[in-house]
């Protein structure tokens, strides 16, 4: 049985399948434009890219690979694995490990040269006796200024600083932490996280200091210290809940229409049977659902966020929104295209999800979510395709 098994020609099939049901569209042009709009926001500061969850879903080869390029030279994952993975398309750049600090990750820090962000007291003391026992090697330092989430406390971290011959080992090139509230830019929070930070930071003289993500940055000059670590308003994510942001889509997922049925007034859609239909309808089912990160909560009815939030999400398509149908389900989901020409939408066209003409967040409201949840839930199943800087687009559609 095996040898008549064709793999080649399968694999060769699979390479050029061109039935596929979603496509993401990454465009590295405004990748690359959205770092260079938060390096010339971030002022005097220099500004890094938060790669983690493999950059929130968009592929961390890719996008590293096109910031290394534009210059990029700080970056910040969360796991260790996913900065050895990045080391060769990056080989210059300073790579934090911002958690999983447990004991057993040394090997592999020194083997890519990351640098690992020590998070408690514990892993200052563990780290320093590994260093002490092996060699220097340089790590930061996240102070906790009122997340209480990864951090030694603030008067640790003034022992330390104050401490001449500081543990032998701990060898800080950073001192960092991190904004519960930023987001809203009216919060006391931030003040008060701003002042306990600027104490640490003036006592770890010579070291460098960082406390701004996304929107920190927009707090202003005095949240951006040496360096900023936007993530989210790279990838065109809303980072703060007031104004718009002033930064570019960067991925855009659509999905195909498999068949257009009719359905007449009275009828229902789905599983469930949550939505009577108040007029015959033309619907689009589409290739994608709850498994490809289409949350379920975006359906049209019939699961309980509707209580809260009115709207489930729509799709975008012919220059119009095309509101989903009853439930998202695993892999396929309806659309009301009832409202668009007749003549105007066919089987095999692409429905946008979110991305250039339906905003991220619109589509993160609607499933009770924001937008870093939508990206980094982006299932296996779509055809990735990427929009290099400085190259015409290439491959599928
Ligand atoms: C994820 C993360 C960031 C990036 O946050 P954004 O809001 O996406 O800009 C920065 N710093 C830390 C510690 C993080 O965990």
């Amino acid at each position: 049985m095996a040898e008549l098994l064709k793999v080649d020609e399968i694999d060769g099939a699979i390479a050029s399948d061109d039935g596929y049901g979603a496509r993401l569209t990454v465009d590295l042009d405004a990748l690359v434009s959205n770092w260079r709009s938060c390096c010339a926001m971030s002022g005097n500061a220099r500004c890094a890219a938060v790669v983690k969850a493999d950059a929130y879903g968009l592929g961390a080869v890719p996008a590293v690979s096109a910031l290394y390029e534009a210059g990029c030279r700080d970056l910040f994952v969360a796991t260790a694995r996913e900065g050895a993975e990045l080391r060769r398309h990056a080989p210059n750049a300073r790579i934090y490990v911002m958690n999983c600090m447990l004991p057993g990750i040394e090997t592999i820090c020194r083997a890519a040269e990351l640098v690992p962000v020590l998070a408690s007291m514990e892993q200052v003391a563990w780290w320093s006796a590994h260093c002490i026992e092996v060699n220097d090697h340089p790590c930061a330092l996240q102070v906790d200024t009122g997340m209480n989430r990864l951090g030694v406390t603030v008067e640790d971290a003034l022992d330390l600083a104050g401490d001449v011959s500081r543990p032998a080992g701990f060898v800080p090139v950073l001192v960092m932490s991190h904004l519960a509230s930023s987001d809203d830019p009216d919060h006391p929070q931030n003040a008060a996280q701003l002042e306990r930070f600027r104490r640490v930071a003036d006592a770890f003289d010579g070291v460098e200091a960082s406390l701004a993500a996304s929107a920190g940055i927009l707090l202003g000059p005095d949240y951006h210290f040496d360096l900023t670590r936007p993530g989210i308003a790279l990838y065109g994510g809303r980072a703060a809940n007031r104004g718009d942001t002033p930064l570019l889509a960067v991925a855009t997922a659509e999905a195909r229409i498999m068949t257009i049925r009719q359905a007449r007034a009275g009828e229902t859609v789905s599983y469930g049977a949550t939505v009577e239909l108040s007029r015959d309808s033309r619907i689009a089912v589409c290739s994608i659902g709850y498994a490809d990160g289409y949350l379920r909560s975006v359906s049209g009815s019939g699961v309980p966020l509707r209580d809260v939030v009115g709207n489930g999400a729509s799709g975008w398509i012919n220059g119009q929104a095309a509101p989903v149908l009853g439930r998202v389900t695993m892999d396929i989901t309806a659309f009301d295209i009832t409202d668009l020409p007749a003549d105007s939408v066919s089987v095999g066209d692409f429905i946008e999800l979110f991305g250039l003409n339906m905003p991220l967040d619109d589509v993160a409201h609607a499933a009770g979510t924001i937008g870093y949840e939508l990206l980094t839930s982006l299932g296996k199943r779509y055809r990735r395709h990427y929009i290099r800087p400085q190259s015409e687009s290439s491959g599928h559609g």
